[in-house]
């Protein structure tokens, strides 16, 4: 077995085991699914030589789970949560063919790392493109960018891009949805940026039939291409935004809004179920890591199994496009 198909299975195991709140060894099965992804050992052979807990963050437990893994494909352990929550894998979705993450973060609001290298771990990974999605001026902690900055850093991108070999920095901005679905940026501001994602970050309280719409107006907005995590959710610990879901897939549907599988572990949002939701009616999707350190570009990989089992095919992801197409479908507003 791949590392990269372990790491899948095991990030799933993490999910389940988050959800059921059990943090401790949701933590363990994450950290040793990403090790695997950074790492990515032979399985086979150390399975051979008895090894498998020689890998990084792979205790005794973990490594009995993959054993069973190489062995014999499955896990058990898996299988046994998977019934608990009775939802079988639909789609053979593979990452051969993502081509970019359209949602990272830089240090010019809170990510670890600086712009250029985030960039040039995308280019390690083979990407075609990469958006740079800090966050917008309201998020004041994250020091989040206001127009005259945004315009900065696009100065430094046209810089950046000539010397980034078969890679494509993609200015974005991941805004704030404010309280009462308005934008935390000016029209003019968001018109020049490559991508709009908008999410919510504060008041994920509000009652139903508010976030209802605001979430509706957000979605609305003619700049607008990504609703990012679109609940807020942390599974096991953060419920997330209650809205009329449906009504609020149904109209980015028709405004060609697409609805954000944010792969960071702590988030998956959407959720499978909720995928699902967005999915029959009619949502495209944007499948990506959300990573504020280069190590965390991984995150698709983890988040893989979800968009499996919600049953979405390349065809309905933007990360799947060639750059040319890419921008034609961001260029709607
Ligand atoms: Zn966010
Ligand atoms: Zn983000």
């Amino acid at each position: 077995m791949r590392a990269e198909e372990a790491a899948s299975q095991l990030a799933e195991i993490a999910y389940l085991l988050r959800e059921r709140e059990d943090h401790y060894r949701a933590r363990a099965f994450s950290k040793a699914a990403a090790a695997l992804l950074n790492e990515r050992p032979d399985l086979d052979s150390l399975r051979k030589q008895n090894r498998l807990d020689s890998i990084p963050a792979v205790g005794a437990g973990i490594a009995r789970t993959l054993a069973e893994l190489v062995d014999h494909g499955t896990s058990p352990y898996l299988t046994r949560l998977r019934e608990q929550d009775s939802d079988e894998p639909a789609s053979g979705l593979d990452l051969a063919g993502y081509r970019g993450d359209l949602h990272t973060h830089s240090d010019w609001s809170d990510g670890k790392a600086t712009l250029i290298d985030m960039a040039l771990a995308a280019a390690k990974r083979g990407y075609e493109y990469l958006a740079v999605t800090d966050h917008s001026p309201r998020l004041t902690i994250v020091h989040g960018l206001d127009p005259q900055r945004l315009i900065q850093q696009r100065r430094l991108i046209d810089d950046v891009n000539p010397e980034l070999d078969g890679l494509t920095v993609l200015q974005g901005c991941e805004v704030d949805i404010l309280e009462d679905g308005s934008l935390d940026l000016p029209d003019e501001a968001l018109a020049a940026l490559d991508i709009v994602i908008v999410s919510p970050h504060i008041k994920l309280r509000q009652e139903p039939a508010a976030m209802t719409q605001r979430m509706l107006r957000a979605v609305s907005h003619p700049h607008v291409n990504v609703l990012g995590h679109p609940t807020g959710r942390r599974p096991g610990s953060r419920p997330g935004a209650q809205y009329d879901f449906a009504a609020v897939f149904k109209l980015a549907a028709q405004r060609g809004v697409v609805m954000e599988i944010d792969c960071d572990p702590a988030r998956m949002d959407l959720s499978v179920e909720h995928a699902k939701l967005a999915l029959g009616l009619g949502c495209d999707f944007s499948f990506d890591s959300d990573a504020h350190h280069p190590d965390e570009l991984v995150y698709p990989e983890l988040g893989l199994w979800s968009a499996r089992r919600a049953g979405i095919p390349s065809e309905r992801m933007l990360n799947w496009l060639p750059l040319a197409q890419l921008r034609e479908v961001l260029q709607r507003g």
